[in-house]
């Protein structure tokens, strides 16, 4: 074991000085390309440097009226002369008229956009959208399971793979940017955002993250093709963990846990080439990240020698001194934010960013080296995105936009993400022929599967765009015949509220309905929201809810019970009515299919929680917990103890089949920082059934100087099993994945014990050198 008081001498003896060479740089640079930045950069006067780093909403150059009355989009000349000409503006961002539009609608705006650009300034525009779990803004292209989904499939070719097809989709419409993918960790289950996230591990974020930017730009940052787009990942950084859990509302995180955690996707994100990053729009410490230096300009941009670009996220700049109070008034707003590092402001109504910008240049309050390295930031990205070149694409060249084998592949995607958490006396599969009463508000909505970001912000208008696809009833209806499925909600949102809101509840009907039924589907969860609108200050499932479940089990019909929502809604009081319970969470266009594949074992569960499902309102933790979080009863008069009540943990997720794990062995177990640890372990199916099933392994550190985490989880992989299959599985880490952010705020591994977990496994490991990095990230 390792002694805590050794260990500090210990650490200070050891410490050996990392290498200072300079980093190399995240993205490679391509000289053709910083030539052709260089030369753009010394022709442009001020006025146009200044235009390109304010990005506007497309609704400042639409003309309402016009639009209105002939009910397409019609761009407002005299607004686009103002913009363009005069202000010399470099980017717009968002859907025209706030709802999604087809790719033939978004090539002729963005022709004209960059027709217009082109003129006026000759430099092209950068179009950004917001193109979330798949083409959220664009008519007939494919919407996928949420990333909350995706996180649930432990599989990262699904992140890969939806941003790929999502790319190629988007290119279809001339989107060249897109606002994707988020990689804030979703550890505060109030946050109405939650849902964006792949849950709340930094590991599995990370390796999303990863593979979501290589689908998005492809294996060449400097040249992104046809088929892809350029990423902007999201939002940096610790945004999903505001203390109170509503949306913008102050965090209260650590350096070394911002380090050790928080920073972990972006900087991985970044190393892999993501072009672009959008700020967090909170206040950390009560320092808003948008006027964090330390953050934006140190630990991104220069730390990883990172040459992207910077953009806030809406408004944030005008909310340095309208909500924050850290700024006087807009022109002291935007001396910090760009003095910090940003590149870019979305702005989104008001182009008097470029006036106040240049007074502060011209009164030296903004360096010219400032504003030549963020409109170089902005040159390289335009370069790399080929939008010189191309700066529209032919629609018609996109053949696979929005085809059947994209659909299917978002249809196993979807199986692949919605968890079985509870399968007593094995009701299910459910057997081909059972008669089925579907109840519960989520159980004929396509609204409330695709979540928000869908067609519109709030995925208010899904029901104008989705008709085509299967709602949970529908799809169970096509499983199982039209004349064994009766639908009788009980209770329903009103859909034309707010998301929170529900109609006069008709229980008494569906307690009826369930009477010539042998089992009950009863579908619960959230109607849609997005952002700020979705804050909510009681995640325990409504009332309504509740007394439907309630009274629906007292007809002694089981009930299968469907969670369909963005966040977990504490359901503790209703889980033992129900002997099954599966949580779809939001599993896109394809996830009333998919569920009807699952539930008759047409397909095989194989998901797991990436998030830990609380049981009470004051009982919220993550699997990473501190020791002190769950502790035993103290000796002596005093109890101290502390004790975690959760509904089901992370990673927790059952299958139709069931797995072995045995023979795990490690390759070596005395390591230090260099060794890479090759672990093997072999899985069995030992069940009757075909199943998936994601390997992670988790380390805990015995004894460390700063109070370990419970466990961490460092890799994992999904295979496929046949009934009595046995695979080999190796997994591999560094002896470096097991430091942590120490004392000092620098990345240490200490000697002494770890634990590695695979499955029901244990490994005892032992680290016999202690090293701190003097660098600020382990490279
Ligand atoms: C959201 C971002 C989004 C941006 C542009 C903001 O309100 O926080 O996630 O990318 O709007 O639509």
């Amino acid at each position: 074991m390792k002694k805590r008081k050794l260990i500090i001498t210990t650490t200070l003896s050891i410490t050996m000085l990392a290498s200072v060479a300079a980093v190399k740089p995240a993205i490679p640079r391509d000289e053709k390309i910083e030539s052709k930045v260089e030369s753009t950069l010394k022709k442009m006067t001020l006025d146009e440097k200044i235009g390109q780093m304010c990005e506007l909403n497309i609704d400042v150059i639409i003309d309402k009226e016009q639009s209105q009355k002939q009910k397409r989009v019609v761009l407002d000349k005299a607004k686009m002369e103002k913009v363009f000409g005069k202000y010399k503006v470099g980017s717009i961002l968002n859907v025209p008229l706030s709802r999604a539009q087809t790719k033939e609608v978004w090539q002729e705006v963005i022709k004209e956009i960059q027709d217009q650009s082109k003129k006026n300034i000759g430099i092209p525009d950068i179009y950004g959208v917001d193109q979330i779990h798949g083409t959220t803004y664009t008519a007939g292209g494919t919407l996928f399971p949420q990333e909350i989904n995706q996180g649930a499939s432990f599989n990262r070719d699904i992140a890969k793979r939806v941003a790929e097809i999502c790319a190629y989709e988007s290119k279809a419409a001339s989107i060249p940017w897109v606002y994707s993918p988020v990689m804030d960790l979703g550890r505060n289950p109030v946050w109405p955002r939650l849902w964006e996230s792949w849950g709340e591990d930094c590991y599995v974020n990370s390796e999303m993250a990863v593979a979501a930017v290589l689908g998005f730009q492809g294996n060449d940052p400097n040249n992104i093709g046809k088929d892809n787009v350029g990423a902007c990942i999201k939002h940096y950084m610790a945004y999903g963990v505001p203390v109170s859990g509503q949306d913008r509302t102050p965090s209260l995180v650590s350096e070394r846990e911002l380090r050790e955690r928080y920073f972990k996707p972006f900087m991985n994100a970044a190393k892999a080439g993501a072009l672009s990053l959008m700020v967090n729009s909170a206040v950390n410490d009560g320092i808003p990240f948008h006027a964090n230096k330390e953050l934006i300009t140190k630990w991104i941009k220069e730390d990883l020698n990172w040459d992207g670009m910077i953009v806030t996220d809406w408004a944030d700049i005008d909310n340095l001194y309208k909500r924050d109070h850290i700024a006087k008034d807009k022109k002291e707003a935007i001396c910090l934010a760009i003095n910090a590092g940003i590149d870019m402001s979305m702005d989104p109504y008001n182009v008097n960013f470029c006036d106040l910008l240049k007074e502060l240049v011209n009164e030296g309050k903004v360096k010219m080296d400032r504003i030549d390295d963020a409109v170089r930031r902005i040159l390289r990205l335009k370069y790399r995105l080929n939008l010189f070149d191309k700066p529209y694409y032919n629609a018609k060249d996109y053949k696979s936009f929005g085809s059947k084998e994209f659909a299917s592949e978002a249809l196993t995607m979807a199986e692949e993400g919605e968890v079985l958490l509870k399968n007593e006396g094995a009701i299910l599969p459910l057997k081909k022929g059972a008669k089925i009463l579907v109840a519960g508000p989520n159980a004929n909505s396509m609204r409330t599967l695709n979540g928000g970001w869908s067609y519109t912000w709030l995925g208010d208008g899904v029901e104008d765009y989705a008709q085509e696809y299967n709602t949970i009833f529908e799809a169970l209806c096509n499983k199982y015949g039209k004349e064994n499925v009766v639908l009788e909600e009980g209770v329903k949102y009103n859909h034309k509220g707010k998301w929170d809101e529900e109609l006069a509840p008709e229980i008494g009907k569906a307690v009826l309905a369930a009477k010539d039924a042998d089992v009950i589907v009863a579908c619960v969860g959230e109607n849609t929201y997005a952002e700020t609108p979705g804050n909510c200050n009681d995640i325990t499932l409504s009332e309504n809810q509740r007394n439907l479940i309630k009274s629906l089990s007292k007809t002694g019909k089981p009930i299968i019970l469907v969670l369909n929502e963005g966040r977990p809604r504490i359901m503790q009081e209703i889980e033992p009515l129900c002997p099954a319970i599966i949580n779809v969470m939001l599993p896109g266009n394809y996830g009333g299919d998919a569920l009807a594949n699952l539930i008759s074992g047409d397909s095989n569960f194989s998901a797991k929680l990436p998030f830990t499902y609380p049981s009470k309102i004051n009982s919220f933790s993550t699997y990473d917990y501190k020791p002190c979080q769950n502790v035993a009863t103290m000796e002596g008069a005093y109890n101290y103890d502390a004790k975690l009540d959760v509904q089901w943990p992370f990673a927790y997720g059952l299958s139709y089949t069931t797995f072995k794990y045995s023979n795990f062995t490690v390759d070596k177990s005395n390591f230090t920082k260099d060794d890479i640890l090759t672990f093997s372990i072999d899985v069995t199916n030992t069940g009757a059934l075909e199943g998936k099933e994601p390997v992670l392994l988790f380390s805990s550190d015995v004894v460390a100087s700063v109070s370990p985490d419970n466990m961490r989880l460092r890799n994992f992989q999904k295979i496929d099993l046949k009934p009595g299959e046995t695979k080999q599985v190796k997994i591999q880490i560094k002896g470096s994945d097991l430091a942590f952010v120490g004392l000092e705020n620098k990345w240490i591994l200490e000697e002494g014990e770890f634990r590695i977990k695979v499955g029901d496994q244990i490994l005892m490991l032992n680290c016999n050198q202690t090293y701190q990095w003097d660098t600020p990230n382990i490279e």
